[in-house]
């Protein structure tokens, strides 16, 4: 009896691995960046095809997830963010820090990866921050980040960016 547990529990462990297996090989898939193939040139009608509704709402039409929702704003792990469309790095994890908002924060972008816009909307003068390579909205920047390094906040939506943690 105890021979047939251990090997249905080895099974099971076996199982397990293969699972994991195969999910890293498909994170790992959709990880290429994709750059060059997906640009300012993109269509609308494209990107409905290649984005889910939520990136769409947000990276196209600029909308903004509710915080304290979004999928990294609580992650502090090594590695770096990519662009959600279009797979340019834009932040790596040393610049993001924890910040109250409840969205992804960080003190600086990595150099040439963002563009910026005046924002004017909602009754308001901020600076919009889009993905330098296909326009995709990541969020907003703002002046009152950490003292000690930038002082800048790049506040993110989680959907307009893509974890992908550091190889140990
Ligand atoms: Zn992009």
């Amino acid at each position: 009896m105890k021979k047939i547990a251990i090997i249905i529990l080895l099974f099971s462990l076996a199982s397990c691995q293969g699972q994991e297996k195969k999910k890293n090989k498909e994170t790992e898939i959709s990880q290429q960046p994709v750059k060059g193939k997906l640009n300012m040139n993109t269509t609308d009608a494209e990107w409905k095809k290649v984005l889910t509704e939520e990136q769409y709402e947000v990276l196209r039409q600029k909308a903004t997830e509710r915080p304290f929702t979004g999928e990294y704003y609580k992650n502090f792990e090594k590695g770096v963010y990519v662009c959600a469309a279009c797979g340019n790095p834009l932040f790596t994890s040393d610049a993001k820090f924890d910040s109250p908002c409840g969205w992804p924060s960080f003190d600086q972008a990595i150099k040439g990866s963002v563009i910026y816009k005046e924002d004017k909307t909602l009754g308001m003068t901020r600076t919009e921050v889009m993905c330098a390579n296909c326009g995709g909205h990541l969020g907003h920047v703002f002046d009152d980040g950490p003292e000690e390094t930038t002082g800048n906040r790049f506040c993110t939506n989680s959907v307009s960016i893509k974890f992908i943690p550091s190889k140990k």
